[in-house]
């Protein structure tokens, strides 16, 4: 699938959107989700125009791939979810129809703030 230029997050990321900030440097910007399913629900995006984790893996450079791991983690401190500030989270990606991915520009979720249940429904 090629980039949609016009995503929902390609327009966060150019500014034509606002969101709630949470975190950004030169290789992600975090974000909180505009419908959020936990008490604590984050998403963080590459910077790169990459629609789904397999295209990013295909494609990223390694200091992309880098940046947005270390990315997570700092959300995760930042929002006091992570090992070493808080009880822990999920961190999930959906990819493409049968991930239920509804928006083309890689993003991970990040559930937390309290216990974020079963996987999988
Ligand atoms: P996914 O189903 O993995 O593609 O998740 C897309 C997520 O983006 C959903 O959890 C939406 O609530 C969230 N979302 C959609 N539009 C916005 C927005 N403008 N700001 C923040 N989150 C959004």
């Amino acid at each position: 699938m090629s980039y949609d230029e016009n995503n929902i997050f390609a327009k966060i990321l150019k500014g034509e959107i606002p969101c709630k900030k949470i975190y950004e440097d030169d290789y992600v910007l975090s974000f909180h989700d505009i419908n959020p399913q936990k008490k604590v629900h984050a998403l963080v995006i590459p910077k790169g125009k990459y629609t789904d984790l397999d295209d990013f893996s295909e494609k990223a450079s390694p200091d992309e791939i880098v940046g947005l791991l270390k990315g997570i983690n700092i959300v995760a401190k930042k929002l006091g979810i992570s090992v070493d500030t808080g009880k822990g989270y999920r961190t999930l990606a959906n990819i493409s129809e049968h991930g239920g991915q509804e928006v083309p520009h890689l993003h991970f979720h990040l559930f937390g703030g309290e216990s974020v249940g079963k996987m999988v429904e």
